[in-house]
């Protein structure tokens, strides 16, 4: 049969992208359909806008400890609009440079929201189109809280077109985006307190990790309430919002923002109109080659929810299609994929937390670092480092690393490589030290803390 396209890529973000862009270098005829902005969460309203803010929320910090070398009056008032319309120049540019990219690389871009129709048809904006091969890589949405008053509550995506600076904020959740968001906000001089219904944030992260990231953002003043959960909002005639806690207690605040996960985006996608199954958590139900229930019908990235990040996406965008056009072997490895939370410390980890090393019954060491890094003897700035690694006794190699501090994830990225690598402590230990750095102290750990 003729079809229109060898591929049809449902979703031009992180993933759809990278394997469109892939599949035509091979030689495939291959659309991508995209119904909002090209470049997808990361670079509209995630990773990219998310670190620009975190870059300026910075400042605040900077401009005091430079009085501590010298320096005075610095930093005086920020405006949450000027850097927002920065970045939405900045992201702009970034849309182009995408638009051409898949020129360049020969894709077709359809604008539109893509709907399967059939298996192998796809209907964009009231026209029709037939391809051998579907891929869905439509990414995932902010979940919306239920409780009464969830209307008054902004998301993560309401985050990037917000234009003033609330002075008093509520965050709801305890990951990634709840965590990143309270450190913007507090750099940039909003009273805010963050809600976690559990016994404490990050679940998932090293324990030494969590406990030490609670000091230190406490320490830049973000309250922390956990075991507390919102209850319901609702508007005063200040044009202010009452929060209620599970606790009784009741927050005034200016703004809230609910960061309690995220959900695959579906709807409207036609799986009815296919085979394709779903997972207990709601996202897209694949094999090891990212093929559905419905032959033909691909999906990666956060509809698949193996790990929603950017380069996970990415790398599974690009083996899915070398393996489609070029017969190679999907061989993914999911184990130590170094992640960083941009809050404040930098929490950057790869590879296993002590709980889980314990949990796989291994015997381990630690080795374990706090410590005052140098700027902050003259900064004035009480902020502490962690480093922890955690060493398998049985062959002495490196299966987890951890650090809480400054520039954690540039420092970890590299980290990752020895650990990839397969380093034992030995050769971590035969490494010679960047002096004077924070990162030396990886090298430089001697006696195992437990
Ligand atoms: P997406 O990038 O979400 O792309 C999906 C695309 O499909 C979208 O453009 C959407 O409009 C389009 N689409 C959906 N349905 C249709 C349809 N029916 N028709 C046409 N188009 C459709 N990850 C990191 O690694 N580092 C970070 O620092 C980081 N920060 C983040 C900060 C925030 C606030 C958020 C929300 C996420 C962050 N992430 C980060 C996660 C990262 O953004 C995602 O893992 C990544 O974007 C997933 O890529 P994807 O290709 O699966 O989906
Ligand atoms: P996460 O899954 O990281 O965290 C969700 C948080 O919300 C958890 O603390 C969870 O608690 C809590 N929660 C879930 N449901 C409810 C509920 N009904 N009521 C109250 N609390 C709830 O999601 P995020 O939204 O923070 O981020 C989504 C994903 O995006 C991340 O997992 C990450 O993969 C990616 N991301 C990556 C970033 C990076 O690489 N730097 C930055 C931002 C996002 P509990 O733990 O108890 O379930």
């Amino acid at each position: 049969m003729n079809y229109d396209f060898d591929l049809f890529v449902i979703g031009a973000g992180s993933g759809g992208v990278r394997a469109s862009r892939i599949a035509s270098s091979l030689g495939a005829k291959v659309a991508i359909a995209e119904d909002m902005f090209l470049g997808g969460t990361c670079v509209n309203v995630g990773c990219v806008p998310k670190k620009l803010f975190v870059y300026a929320s910075e400042f605040s910090e900077e401009f005091s400890a430079a009085e501590g070398f010298g320096w005075n009056a610095v930093g005086t008032g920020h405006s949450w609009q000027t850097m927002r319309d920065n970045k939405d120049k900045e992201i702009s540019r970034l849309n182009g440079i995408y638009a051409n990219i898949l020129s360049g690389a020969g894709v077709e871009l359809i604008e539109g929201r893509a709907r399967i129709v059939a298996p192998n048809k796809i209907d964009v904006a009231g026209k029709t189109f037939t391809a051998e091969r579907i891929l869905i890589a439509t990414g995932g949405w902010p979940r919306k809280p239920t409780f009464p008053g969830a209307e008054y509550v902004m998301n993560s995506n309401d985050m990037f077109t917000l234009d003033y600076t609330p002075k008093k904020v509520l965050v709801q959740g305890g990951g990634y985006i709840a965590i990143e968001f309270a450190g913007i906000f507090n750099g940039l001089g909003s009273d805010t307190e963050l809600v976690y219904r559990g016994e404490k944030f990050l679940r998932g992260f090293d324990n030494g990790v969590r406990d030490f990231v609670a000091e230190e953002v406490s320490k830049k003043g973000i309250n922390l309430s956990f075991n507390t959960d919102i209850v319901s909002v609702e508007k005063t005639s200040r044009n202010t919002l009452n929060v209620k806690l599970n606790n009784g207690d009741v927050r005034e605040v200016d703004a809230v923002m609910s960061a309690i996960g995220r959900e695959p985006k579906l709807s409207g996608l036609g799986l009815e109109n296919t085979r394709v199954s779903l997972q207990k958590n709601g996202c897209i139900k694949v094999d090891n080659n990212f093929e559905t229930d419905e032959p033909g019908i691909f999906a990666i990235g956060d509809v698949v929810g193996r790990m929603e990040l950017t380069p996970v996406a990415l790398a599974e965008g690009m083996a899915l299609a070398r393996y489609l056009y070029n017969d190679e072997k999907i061989n993914l490895n999911y184990d130590n994929i170094a992640t960083a939370v941009f809050c404040q410390p930098n929490i950057a980890t790869v590879g296993l937390s002590e709980e889980q090393a314990l949990e796989q019954g291994r015997e381990i060491s630690i080795y374990e670092s706090k410590f005052r890094p140098l700027k902050n003897t003259l900064s004035g700035s009480n902020e502490q480092c962690l480093m922890k690694l955690i060493v398998d006794k049985a062959d002495d190699k490196v299966i987890g690393c951890h650090m809480v501090g400054a520039h954690a994830g540039e420092i970890i990225q590299g980290v990752s490589i020895a650990i990839n690598a397969g380093a034992t402590k030995a050769v971590f230990d035969a490494t010679v030290g960047i002096h004077p750095t924070a990162a030396e102290e990886f090298v430089t750990m001697r006696t195992a803390a437990r």
